[in-house]
């Protein structure tokens, strides 16, 4: 009887404080977790795969299955679909709790419509496009029951022989945050809990970009001003951004993996930021600290990796065999299996998933993303935006090749990537049986686009990575025959990507050979070139008339290049990274620091920090990118020469005038330079930028404004100071920009 009585007290308890808590996830994880055992406080922490791509979907008798049903398994990836997703809830839902799970994906540059990649797309220098790129992604995938992307990837790097550069947005810092701020709203939309809303993760957490030698999953050992200066602010301002999740990262960081970086997970994200998501490990990540020397055995690893806040176990089963013993043996405290199981929780609650577990499997909704047009729009022109224009020789006279006129009677598409059509999506796309026929191949753009008077010659030429020239005959013929040549050359798309390092960053294979021999012919080329990453293509640069740099653009590749081509879009995209001259000149970047012996000029070999061999600069410095028209910049004004505390804001004027014959926009940009400070800092820092469009003949005046917050940086205690003294400012259309003003920080 008494029993009884205490039961119903307890849960008229329980109901009181979930009426009381229903709007407060963190309450209700509260609630739940009270309830929870040891194994099934684990199982929250345990994330598979559906190992679509080894050994097939889960089949319902399997043990992966027994364990969903057991509620040992929190989360899963690489499931998609809303036939898959629901049936592997309906097992999550049979355990005893009836937790459901979170299902991620790689959802990196679109799902059913591929946007172009990351690094291409940082290119447009347009937030806004991200934002609704990502969106758009993030609405595709919720319609396929996924609740979580591992994306974006906020990884700072200054090396392209790192295969993952495609899948960032490239060297600098504060552009770096802006885009990462831009993309987690797009994923996530306007909040967890929308149905068009889903996860973001931030990734790789941290400093997984500056691997030795550009090499996949390699060391870092770096101070922590430079962490914290270079590395890190993407990663804050995601967090900023309220990103959902966080993704650890294979590399250790000044000798501890950053899967048991306490600094790195603990100090910084969950104390410093005061960060409320949860931290995924990345793929095994816990379980390769034996391999790291880090941990003995996956015991050890597992202690070492929840002690220092990893929360989620992505696929190493480390967690799931180790933590209860761990408990068991006092080695950990239980209060941090219940610090990361409430986190994950939480999220649970916020998407909704307590509610309807089912909400994001939806037929009618998914039916819908099939060939969503409005998707393939944004894809459209996200591709135009993203190409950049290197070279269009003559533009000054008026005469330049590009844009092509619509009307050519004969033009000779040649190169092995015409008509590709999967390729076009790059790394990470996710593949779907019948994408290739929706894929407009960059030959079918053209074919769109001009006249029906003129006539398309294709010759493949060769292919991108052997060295058979048996085609190169047949495509001299095809370019003889042509008005223009149009060549289409560059990387296989799966040549950059994860674990794709390279050494050699020309292009693959007999293709500048093919190059060489066309031009031999005298016919006006222009040069398109894929890549998911900067590419060295010195001979091109100096010979060839045109070149649009084209990374992987996605679904609609073929017609977003038609545009630009037959100018129908002016491009206006600008380099998120420096290209180098050659491999031995990597790592080159824009803001490096100042030396004592810095090149007077270029030619300028005297004991000072430079090659004998080469130039320092790079071929194509970050923030370049021509247009058909032609901008010039000038009139820089500021409104004082000091900046204080008590004024606490310079603005900084130019006038932008479009003197060319098109109308087009222009991103201008504006770096500043600290002359002088308690650490060295960096020759140029990018600290503002205004993409602006402006009509043939207009002029406009471009405002800018800096706070001392702006002028910010780490000392040697890690401390974020301001520092008064005198700096140097810059305006330009790329990091070159010489346009300079003075002024003086007074604290
Ligand atoms: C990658 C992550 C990715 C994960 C899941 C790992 O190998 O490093 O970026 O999210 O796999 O696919």
């Amino acid at each position: 009887m008494k029993k009884h009585v205490l039961l119903l007290l307890f849960t008229l308890i329980c109901l009181t404080t979930l009426g009381q808590s229903k709007s407060n996830p963190a309450a209700q994880a509260d609630l739940l977790i009270r309830q929870m055992t040891l194994d099934e406080k684990i199982g929250q922490l345990n994330q598979y795969t559906s190992d679509r791509n080894a050994t097939g979907k889960i089949t319902a008798d399997g043990d992966k299955a027994n364990q969903i049903r057991q509620g040992k398994v929190g989360s899963m990836l690489n499931v998609i679909g809303v036939e898959e997703t629901r049936k592997l809830q309906e097992l999550a839902l049979q355990s005893r709790l009836k937790i459901p799970m979170i299902f991620g994906l790689d959802v990196i540059h679109g799902f059913r419509t591929t946007f172009p990649i990351p690094l291409g797309e940082t290119a447009t220098w347009d937030l806004e496009l991200m934002e609704k790129t990502a969106h758009a992604a993030a609405t595709e995938a919720a319609a396929y029951g996924i609740h979580w992307t591992f994306a974006p990837m906020v990884d700072i790097s200054r090396d392209p022989r790192w295969g993952r550069v495609m899948e960032g947005a490239g060297e600098d810092t504060y552009l770096g945050c802006l885009v990462a701020k831009a993309r987690v709203n797009g994923f996530q939309g306007n909040g967890l809990g929308n149905i068009d809303a889903i996860m973001a993760c931030a990734k790789h957490f941290a400093a997984y970009g500056a691997g030795v030698g550009g090499r996949d999953y390699n060391s870092v050992d770096m101070s922590l001003r430079q962490l914290n200066e270079t590395y890190l602010p993407p990663f804050k301002a995601a967090a900023e951004a309220n990103v959902a999740t966080f993704m650890n990262s294979f590399n250790d960081i000044n000798g501890i993996p950053a899967t048991a970086n306490k600094y790195i997970q603990r100090d910084k994200l969950k104390k410093e930021w005061n960060y409320k998501g949860f931290v995924v490990s990345d793929w095994g990540s816990i379980g390769e600290m034996v391999a790291h020397g880090y941990a003995k055995n996956s015991y050890d690893a597992a202690m070492k990796a929840i002690i220092a806040g990893s929360d989620m176990d992505m696929e190493s089963r480390c967690y799931k065999d180790n933590l209860k013993q761990l408990v068991l043996d006092k080695k950990i405290d239980i209060k941090l299996i219940d610090e990361a199981v409430k986190r994950i929780l939480i999220k649970k609650f916020e998407l909704g998933l307590f509610e309807d577990p089912f909400r994001f499997c939806n037929q009618e909704r998914e039916n819908k993303q099939t060939n969503n047009l409005a998707n393939r729009e944004l894809a459209r022109e996200a591709g135009k935006k993203s190409i950049v224009l290197l070279k269009n020789d003559n533009l000054s006279t008026g005469k330049p090749l590009l844009p092509l006129s619509k009307q050519i009677k004969k033009v000779a598409l040649i190169g092995p990537l015409f008509k590709a059509t999967t390729a076009n999506h790059g790394f990470w796309s996710v593949a779907f049986p019948d994408d290739s026929s929706r894929i407009i191949s960059q030959y079918q753009g053209i074919k769109n686009k001009l006249d029906k008077s003129s006539e398309i010659l294709y010759s493949h030429g060769c292919n991108i990575n052997d060295n058979d020239k048996s085609g190169f005959e047949e495509a001299v013929a095809t370019a003889k025959s042509a008005d223009v040549v149009i060549l289409s050359l560059g990387e296989a798309a799966n040549m950059s990507g994860e674990a794709k390092s390279r050494s050699n960053l020309h292009l693959p294979g007999v293709q500048e050979e093919l190059l060489k021999e066309i031009h031999k012919t005298g016919k006006p080329i222009v040069l398109l070139i894929n890549a998911g990453r900067p590419l060295i293509f010195n001979w091109a640069g100096d010979n060839i008339p045109s070149i649009l740099y084209t990374w992987w653009l996605g679904t609609e590749a073929g017609n977003s290049i038609a545009d630009v081509l037959f100018g129908d879009y002016n491009p206006a995209a600008k380099l998120p990274m420096s290209f180098p001259r050659t491999e031995g000149q990597i790592p080159v970047y824009y803001n490096h620091y100042s030396t004592g012996r810095p090149a007077k000029d270029e030619n300028d070999k005297n004991y000072v920090s430079a090659y004998i061999d080469l130039q320092n600069s790079p071929r194509y410095p970050f923030g370049y990118g021509l247009s058909y028209t032609k901008f010039d910049i000038d009139n820089l004004k500021l409104s004082s020469t000091e900046l204080s505390n008590q004024k606490n804001k310079l603005t900084v004027t130019v006038d932008l005038t479009n003197s060319g014959n098109y109308d087009g926009e222009e991103v201008v940009q504006l770096y500043i330079r600290d002359l002088f400070g308690c650490v060295v800092r960096p020759v140029k820092e990018l600290k503002g930028f205004q993409k602006v469009m402006l009509k043939k003949g207009e002029t406009r005046q471009i405002t800018f404004t800096l706070t001392p917050e702006d002028l910010k940086f780490f000392n040697n205690e890690i401390e974020y100071i301001n520092e008064a003294g005198d700096y140097e400012l810059f305006v330009g259309s790329s990091s070159d920009a010489s346009l300079k003003a003075n002024f003086k920080l007074i604290l």
